[in-house]
């Protein structure tokens, strides 16, 4: 099976692409709007720099190589949410081609997915249909500047591109500011073939509607194959509520859209503006950089960097000062497992930093270390912070005693631990985190073995 997909981000721009009206939410349908992006005869589009910038930023985050020299062109678009009758977007000159990223997957594998280009272009209207054979139109979206990612059929299953996805997004965020609700700015096209031709799903929005709409799809293409069928090269579209998709259109092939060069844009010579951009590291390259130069594994980097970024530069000043041991013992363990309760409550790791390095002086033990870390966290008191992982610990041994199977189980495979875990949720009921239970699990096989 084989799985692309075209992302179409929405850039965090005022203005909209070509004109300057803005692109904030609007009160009323049709009041963001004004010649330009309507298409009106005589107006004629400008281009947003900041749109270009946001462009050339995700380009270099995906590896992909920069154009020296780009334009826009205009694709045939008979669809009534685009007034003007054609679409603005880049064809023959993207600003960005040929790129590669490399997706993390939760087992601590590694896979590249090679992305064919980055483009940019503007956001249609929205057409809402209102049941009795006519429909609305709503322009305040049209013109919104659009980053269009597209990538090779690189992934292998609906799951994993969920997953691509998911980092893909995390990794935006990081090199553009997308709005808290970056999920939804995200639209995505997904093809899929399971046999020779592919199927397109348009528009699906979201990472769990993408492998809902991955997922039927791919079931319904077996399906027909089974049963001696031929697929057809096809555009459908996904019905959210029922977690379907249907045919929408025979497939056309982008000669059908009839480009033609923008000639009311020009060309942009941007190797000067590409060369001054500077984007900071993404989450993903933050995996890869803490595995080589700390020794870890990339499974423990992962989880650093999705637990949060904060988190793994915290493990960075703590291997800095007192060594990769400590990082390893401390940060991996329960500093991560307590980060996020940390966070909720507004506070700061410099006191975790403090006690970490009594322990690496020898000033405190390994038991008061972690029992002073976790009241610093969580704002437990210290005694509280004691019985409360005396008795988490006390649970785990008591269990591995009475099924000593696991700990051999663990050297072999370490899911074995999710028995413990299970078990541990179960009696507890919410008592504790998810991840103080991991890591105390862990920590216990580990001292049996
Ligand atoms: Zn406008």
């Amino acid at each position: 099976m084989k799985i692309g997909l075209e992302v179409h981000v929405q850039l965090p721009t005022k203005s909209k692409m070509f004109c300057s009206c803005p692109t904030t939410d609007a009160s009323a349908p049709n009041t963001h709007v004004c010649p330009t992006c309507l298409g009106m005869p005589g107006s004629r589009p400008v281009l947003n720099r900041e749109a270009l910038v946001c462009g050339i930023k995700l380009a270099k985050m995906l590896g992909c190589k920069v154009a020296d020299t780009v334009w826009f062109s205009r694709k045939t678009y008979f669809y009534p949410d685009m007034s003007k009758s054609v679409q603005i977007t880049q064809y023959d000159h993207p600003v960005g081609e040929g790129g590669a990223y490399v997706l993390h997957k939760e087992d601590g594998s590694a896979k590249e997915v090679r992305i064919t280009r980055i483009h940019l272009e503007e956001d249609p209207g929205k057409t809402k249909r209102t049941g009795d054979m006519s429909s609305l139109i709503d322009y305040n979206r049209s013109g919104i500047p659009l980053a269009e990612i597209v990538t090779e059929p690189d992934l292998a299953t609906p799951k994993e591109a969920r997953e691509f996805l998911a980092q893909l997004i995390a990794d935006i965020k990081h090199i553009i500011d997308l709005p808290e609700s970056g999920e939804r700015s995200i639209r995505c096209d997904c093809n899929i073939s399971v046999g020779k031709e592919r199927c397109e799903v348009k528009n699906v929005t979201g990472l769990k509607n993408a492998e809902t709409a991955l997922t039927y799809e791919m079931r319904r293409q077996l399906k027909v194959l089974k049963a001696g069928g031929k697929i057809e090269r096809e555009t459908r579209n996904f019905d959210e509520t029922r977690g379907i998709t249907y045919t929408a259109r025979k497939k056309e092939f982008e000669a059908d859209y009839g480009y033609i060069d923008e000639p009311d844009l020009g060309i942009f010579r941007i190797k000067a503006l590409s060369d001054s951009i500077r984007i900071k590291e993404s989450p993903a390259k933050m995996i890869l950089r803490l595995s080589s130069q700390y020794g870890i594994d990339a499974k423990m980097a992962r989880q650093l960097v999705s637990t949060s970024t904060d988190l793994a530069s915290f493990f960075e000043s703590v291997a800095s000062e007192y060594g990769r041991e400590n990082a390893v013992k401390w940060v991996a363990g329960p500093v991560s497992a307590n980060w996020r309760a940390m966070e909720e409550r507004g506070g700061k790791a410099d006191g975790v930093l403090l006690t970490i390095g009594m322990f690496a002086e020898g000033k405190i033990t390994d038991t008061e270390a972690g029992i002073e870390i976790k009241s610093a966290m969580t704002g437990m008191s210290a005694e509280q912070a004691q019985r409360s992982s005396e008795g988490l610990e006390k649970m785990i041994s008591d269990y591995l005693d009475g099924n000593p199977a696991i700990v051999d189980d663990y050297r072999k495979n370490e899911k074995a631990a999710n028995r413990v875990i299970g078990y541990v949720m179960k009696q507890t009921g919410g008592q504790y985190s998810s991840r103080d239970i991991v890591a105390a699990t862990r920590k216990i096989i580990e001292s049996k073995m």
